[in-house]
This record gives C-alpha cells, structure tokens and sequence, in this order.
C-alpha cells in the first residue's frame, strides 16, 4: 500500500462515522538502544502520541556507559550508568510513558548480541504493555551509531514475528547536510518526499524530557542544533507494514497535525 492509498482509507474512516478515531488504537513499543534515544530522537513523537490518547513505553537496551559526554562525578562507566538510569525514568515520567524498561546489555556492543536474544525481548515487552506498532530510529540509526541500527534490527525481526507495522524516526536531507557540514558528524537521512509521514509536533514536552538527560545535554551542540534546524516537524518512514489504517489512525486522530506527504 503506498502513501496516496493510505490517505484515501484514512479519509474513508474520517468520513466513515467513527468520531473516536482512537478507539480501536492499541499502544506503541519504542525500541531504543541508549537512554537518551527516546527523549532526544522520539520525543516529540512519543509526546505527540501520549498527547493524543495512545498510551507509549519504551524499551531501552543499554545504560549508556560508553557515552564521551559525562560529567566530573561520573568517572567511572558504573558511575555514569547509574546517572542514565535515573534520567531515563525522569524523562519517561515527563513524556507520560506508560512504560519504561531499562536492560543492562553494552553500550556500544549491541552487534554482539545475538538478534534472536534482542528481538526476544522487544516481542515480550510489546506484549506487557499490548503494543501493536513498534517505533524504532530508521535502520540506518541516524546519527551513525551501530547500537541505534541494532535496536532497529531487533523492532524489525520482532515485528515480523508478530505481524507489526515499524515506524522509523528520520530526518529531512536538507538538516543531515547542514548538520555534517557544520559539525562533521554522520547523520543519515531521506528526501522529504520519500517520507511517509510529516508531523507537526510540540517541542515542549521533549525539550522536558531533554533536560531530564542533563549529563548528555548539557554540553551537546549537535542536538540543539538539529532541533532548530526541525523547527515543529518530525519524520517518519515505514519500515515495515502492518495494519496501515489503524496506523494513519493513532497518527491522525484529527486529521489536523500532521501532514502525509505523498511518495
Ligand atoms: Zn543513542
């Protein structure tokens, strides 16, 4: 099913009488790989979902002890986990997650881990809180870190076992070339016409939750920079199909935010 006929079945269920577009929503399992992920990649996503009655909870496979970014406190990577852990679930409170599960395998060493373990765990926490779509980082992870790629691996062979649409967090190419040509980094992205979904998002929550983070966003000029260069807008790709109607219908509950654009 492409984008246009996605529109068109939304339109149909719009104009179809069922007011409470909502109703038959289910829930949303994000599957990340660092605390940090869910506020400063999907936060204004899950912000918007939460905000929109569809209940969202994150799984997160590392405690971040590999991060550069740590304060004069946090010297040791024990130190530095025990930090992420607690601004994990501040900044999931703050984003009304209605579940928040924090594992403990290596940061940076996602790729070690078999994909059956990983993908096993993202199927038995998207059937604690009853999710029904996943929602993971593109496959290409984004930013260029491996972990990110191997969480989304893991949504994706999760998904497939249970017969579950993905969504892809990405960015627009016009903000990954600006970004790499001011600060030299790797960000990977898409043309805005190959996005399946635009959303006009409220930053607000995520700058929150951001702040939740501060051992990773007090010194960060790339994530900044990358919210500005976004201003209200955030991009999604389906990585993997599911029940596209039930979808557009958790994304488009008023047919008023956000924008489908057409392949
Ligand atoms: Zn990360």
């Amino acid at each position: 099913m492409n984008t246009s006929e996605t529109r068109r079945t939304t339109g149909q269920h719009r104009h179809g009488g069922r007011p409470g577009l909502l109703a038959g929503a289910r829930s949303v399992l994000a599957v990340v790989a660092h605390p940090d992920d869910e506020s400063f990649g999907l936060g204004a996503v899950l912000s918007y979902l939460t905000a929109t009655g569809t209940p969202c909870a994150v799984l997160c496979f590392t405690r971040g002890e590999a991060s550069t970014l740590r304060g004069a406190g946090e010297t040791s990577a024990a130190d530095l986990a025990a930090v992420r852990s607690a601004e994990f679930a501040a900044a999931a409170r703050v984003l009304g997650l209605s579940g928040a599960e924090l594992l403990s395998y290596p940061d940076a060493g996602l790729g070690r881990v078999p994909l059956d373990e990983l993908a096993g765990l993202a199927r038995q926490a998207a059937g604690q809180v009853g999710a029904t779509h996943l929602l993971a980082f593109d496959a290409d992870g984004v930013t260029g870190h491996p972990d990110h790629a191997r969480a989304t691996e893991a949504a994706l062979a999760a998904a497939a076992d249970l017969g579950f649409p993905v969504l892809g967090w990405t960015l627009p190419q016009r903000v990954v070339r600006q970004l790499n040509a001011e600060f030299g980094t790797a960000f990977t992205g898409h043309a805005d016409p190959s996005m399946a979904l635009r959303l006009a998002v409220d930053r607000q929550p995520q700058r929150l939750a951001i702040a939740c983070h501060h051992s990773q966003s007090a010194a960060n000029p790339v994530l900044w920079r990358r919210l500005e260069l976004l201003g209200d807008a955030e991009y999604l790709r389906i990585l993997r199909p599911g029940a596209l109607c039930v979808l557009f219908e958790i994304l488009c509950p008023t047919g008023g935010l956000p924008h489908p654009r057409r392949p």
